[in-house]
Parts: C-alpha cells; sequence; structure tokens
C-alpha cells in the first residue's frame, strides 16, 4: 500500500472567506491528509482585501482545523503549484448551474497544464448555497447585516474596509 500523503489544494480568491467557504473546508479536510487552502490572486476581480489580509483572516477562521494550512500564492499558475507539492486533487464548490459550467472550464484548462490534475466538487450545503463573497461585498457596503454569512472576525474585517471604501 502507497504511503503518500494525500494533499488537497482548495484555491480561490476568497475575498472574504465567507461561512460557505468553511463549510467546505472543514468537509474537504475529511478527505486528505493535509488540505491546503490556497489564495490565489484572481485577475479579474476587483479585491476588498490584500492577499494578506486574506491569508491572516482564513488563518485566524481555519488555521486551526487539523490537517489544514493556508498559504499565498503570489505569481503563477495553480498548475504549477499543484506539482511542487506534489498533490493529489483541487477541491472546489459547486453551488448551482452557472458554477458546473465556470469550474468544468477551470478543470479542463488545468488539465491541460498538467495532466495528473484531479479536480473534485463538493457540493455546496444547502444552507450555503446562495453565500458568495460578491454578494457579502455588496450587502456589507450598503451596511447590511451579514452576521450570519461570514465569521465574526470577517465581519469586523467588512466593517472597517466599508468606512475606507465610503470615506
Ligand atoms: P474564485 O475566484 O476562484 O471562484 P471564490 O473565493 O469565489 O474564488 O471561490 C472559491 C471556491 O469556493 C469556488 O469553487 C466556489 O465555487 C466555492 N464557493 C464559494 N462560495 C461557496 C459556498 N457558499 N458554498 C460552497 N462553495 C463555495
Amino acid at each position: 500500500m502507497s504511503t503518500t500523503k494525500k494533499i488537497g489544494i482548495f484555491p480561490g480568491s476568497f475575498d472574504p472567506i465567507t461561512n460557505g467557504h468553511v463549510d467546505l473546508i472543514k468537509r474537504a479536510a475529511k478527505l486528505f491528509d493535509e488540505l491546503i487552502v490556497l489564495v490565489a490572486v484572481n485577475t479579474y476581480k476587483k479585491s476588498w482585501f490584500t492577499p494578506e489580509e486574506k491569508v491572516q483572516l482564513a488563518k485566524e477562521v481555519v488555521g486551526g482545523i487539523p490537517g489544514v494550512r493556508i498559504e499565498l500564492l503570489e505569481d503563477g499558475l495553480i498548475a504549477n503549484y499543484f506539482r511542487e507539492v506534489n498533490a493529489t486533487a483541487i477541491i472546489r464548490g459547486l453551488r448551482n448551474s452557472t458554477d458546473f459550467d465556470y469550474e468544468y472550464g477551470i478543470a479542463s484548462v488545468n488539465a491541460k497544464q498538467y495532466d495528473e490534475i484531479e479536480t473534485i466538487v463538493l457540493f455546496a450545503s444547502d444552507h450555503y448555497r446562495y453565500l458568495s463573497s460578491s454578494l457579502i461585498k455588496e450587502i456589507a457596503y450598503f451596511d447590511g447585516d451579514i452576521s450570519d454569512m461570514v465569521p465574526d472576525n470577517v465581519n469586523q474585517a467588512m466593517k472597517a474596509k466599508r468606512f475606507e471604501k465610503r470615506q
């Protein structure tokens, strides 16, 4: 029997990390010896948080889960990172059919970069399937209540960012 460590990578923008991400991380952590939450820079999306802030928030929220660590991918492709750490699979979440098309596309592109890449998608839990970081930013910007959607530290950090943005 092989003793190779099973390493999962959960890449995302995490701008910010939400209760939906946390749920997925807890579930995915059970499937691997080690789960790397990889904060990746998405060139298409405008961020509220810097990469370092996203990492800090994520560490506070999920850093204590056994087997979970948080890393920053500042530059370079996820496919290359996957190869470097000798990962087993990429984990992504699926909320709806829009996610399906998007995730299928990314999985195919990643597999073209490096054909050993396996992507595993987990369905969003019912309770979180309507949650997205974009929606949360929209609500937070207009001072709506997001306390049910994000961990406490993120809620506080969003309030501070909102204040900066509205100056
Ligand atoms: P990206 O810019 O890479 O899509 P996100 O941080 O928006 O980064 O999402 C990272 C992953 O988490 C994606 O696979 C997304 O589908 C998944 N995800 C986001 N929100 C939820 C949620 N509420 N429940 C389950 N999965 C989610």
